[in-house]
């Protein structure tokens, strides 16, 4: 006999009809013995963990994610409509992936996920997730602090994403487990391409590198050089 344990993955109260859980069981898989439904605050097991983080190192998909970072300083609130007119007019990007979010859908000219704008006076540590490291190095005794690096990343996405404010990453500090020197971020040096940056833009999931041509097309528009560096998941 199968006995099918069903929970309900969501914020409290359930927001699945119970009975459409039922009929799915029914229809799709099997003839349920039991059907059991919990709000995760409900059933004990859960009830101090949390959900999915909202960081992006925990993702088990492969992607490679373009960031573009302008050499030129842009006044605050001023990068979000440049780079959109700017994207729009050369077709990469057409509406909203998701208008809540403040993503962008990919327009014709290449295929992505989605495409975010990062426009506030809070530095962001770019690329927001690697697997294939930082090569953080110890201000102090050059060890490699890629580990340490990740608990503080971790930590602060754990943070934006039940807060849902934003911190200056450029101040989290970091501390050596070889000689347990405390840093900042903004002096921690890397081996590996990576940047603290208060605008940026990114596309999600695309297939390729961004080819010269068409990061020409954006510079021009845009009025400024780019640094891109890519993030591989
Ligand atoms: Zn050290």
């Amino acid at each position: 006999m199968l006995y099918a344990v069903v929970v309900c993955y969501t914020q409290n109260p359930c927001d699945i009809p119970f009975s459409t859980l039922v009929s799915n069981f029914n229809n799709i898989f099997f003839k349920p013995a039991f059907v059991l439904g919990w709000t995760i605050n409900e059933f004990p097991a859960f009830a101090n963990t949390r959900t999915l983080s909202t960081s992006k190192t925990n993702s088990i998909m492969s992607t490679i994610t373009a960031y573009f970072i302008p050499a030129k300083k842009f006044p605050l609130g001023q990068f979000t409509e440049k780079v959109k007119d700017t994207l729009e007019k050369l077709n990469l990007i057409d509406g909203y992936y998701d208008e809540e979010d403040n993503t962008y859908a990919h327009g014709r000219a290449i295929i992505f996920e989605y495409a975010t704008i990062h426009d506030t006076d809070k530095n962001k540590l770019v690329p927001e997730a690697s697997s294939t490291g930082y090569g953080a190095i110890c201000i102090q005794c050059n060890a490699e602090v890629d580990e340490e690096l990740y608990d503080v990343i971790n930590n602060y996405y754990d943070y934006e994403g039940e807060s849902g404010k934003e911190k200056d990453m450029a101040g989290l500090t970091l501390t050596c487990n070889n000689c347990n020197k405390s840093m900042k971020l903004q002096d921690v040096k890397f081996t590996l391409p990576v940047m603290l940056t208060k605008h940026f833009f990114q596309f999600v999931d695309i297939d390729d590198e961004i080819s010269e041509d068409v990061l020409k097309k954006i510079e021009q528009n845009l009025d400024t050089e780019l640094r891109v560096i890519y993030e591989r998941m």
